[in-house]
């Protein structure tokens, strides 16, 4: 009776993140999977606010006289694409928006958020009429376009300039790791989202924030850190696990299975070392797996925080993921849960940290 309680909890949990990574969240058009998150935290909550940027803030109020305020920002943004031409023959060319990568981009399936959703491959040139020369260039990204399977006349009545493009790809479990498109930030907002919901007290106000546009230079995090005036800015991420064949070891930053990643920091952010001597204590007081992250390319919303009004102190907790900024990026399950875990604590405990 207790393992199939616990099983359906665990499954339940996994169509939550599930349904994080198939909703669609093009930065600056975060609308639709905003109202996910609200519909997740509504019951948790004692007030939501949005802002002009679209950021989303849900409070926990804390029980002390002199409440700290807290910010914990998972961003609701992915990397995805905006229609910049149609052919006259229906094909469609893409604006990026977010770092990707194109060797990742061939032979996809996308989503294109026209008059109604059309689906959509990225186009690749037959093999057999490809030269060996052909076959071993990256096409750059400007020259890659999307076959909808419509004519001219069909598209250009469905699909306008600027209309919204997605990757299109299911998350599933593999082995012991979660795989799909777009785990950058889901996974970071589900963490938030279950800590949200789960934590008994905190001495301080918490703030969950869903932040907008921050693969685009973590726009969203800015504007919700200038308003909110936090004490401290907790930043969930995904951060690069680069332990796979072919790099060598010093170079892997963090390892899937490894733990939960403190980050001491990243090209977008000092982590404030108080903090992460308080994250690295809490950790190892409560047994919660944990590895020290040092990232030398990519940020997180900790930048944007930090670098509010007259400074804020920061830190980031990480998400080990393989393959980031692709259809295939993956997370350790067990990971996953130690973020959750050492968050949690972080907010049960946040009045313990003294500057
Ligand atoms: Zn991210």
């Amino acid at each position: 009776m207790k393992s199939s309680t616990i099983q359906k909890e665990k499954l339940m949990s996994f169509e939550l993140l599930k349904t994080l990574c198939a909703t669609p969240g093009v930065p600056g058009r975060e609308e639709q999977f905003r109202e996910v998150v609200r519909a997740e935290i509504a019951s948790s909550a004692e007030s939501i606010t949005t802002d002009a940027m679209g950021n989303l803030f849900a409070l926990r109020k804390g029980k002390s006289t002199t409440p700290r305020t807290i910010m914990i920002a998972g961003h609701m943004d992915e990397i995805s694409f905006v229609v910049k031409h149609i052919t006259k023959e229906g094909f469609v060319y893409f604006h990026p928006l977010g770092g990707f990568d194109p060797r990742t981009l061939i032979a996809q399936r996308v989503k294109v958020y026209g008059s109604r959703t059309i689906d959509g491959v990225i186009a690749i040139k037959a093999a057999h009429f490809t030269t060996p020369e052909e076959r071993a260039k990256v096409i750059p990204l400007n020259d890659l376009f999307i076959d909808l399977g419509l004519s001219g006349d069909e598209a250009k009545e469905l699909v306008s300039i600027g209309d919204c493009i997605t990757m299109e790809r299911e998350l599933i479990k593999m082995g012991n790791f979660y795989t799909g498109k777009t785990l950058d930030d889901r996974v970071g907002v589900y963490v938030m989202l279950e800590v949200f919901r789960a934590f008994t007290e905190s001495q301080d106000n918490i703030y969950a924030v869903a932040t907008v546009q921050e693969e685009i230079g973590l726009r969203g995090a800015k504007t919700a850190s200038f308003s909110l005036q936090p004490d401290i800015g907790i930043a969930l991420d995904i951060t690069i696990a680069a332990d796979t064949p072919g790099i060598d070891e010093k170079d892997h930053c963090v390892k899937m299975g490894g733990g939960v990643g403190i980050k001491i920091l990243d090209s977008s952010s000092i982590c404030h070392p108080g903090l992460v001597r308080f994250f690295r204590e809490l950790a190892e007081r409560k047994g919660i797996k944990y590895q020290m992250e040092v990232l030398p390319a990519g940020g997180t919303d900790a930048g944007g925080i930090q670098l509010s009004r007259g400074g804020t102190p920061v830190c980031t907790l990480s998400i080990p993921c393989r393959y980031t900024h692709s259809v295939v990026e993956s997370v350790h399950k067990d990971d996953v849960q130690a973020t959750i875990d050492l968050l949690r604590a972080f907010i049960e405990h946040s009045h313990e940290f003294q500057f």
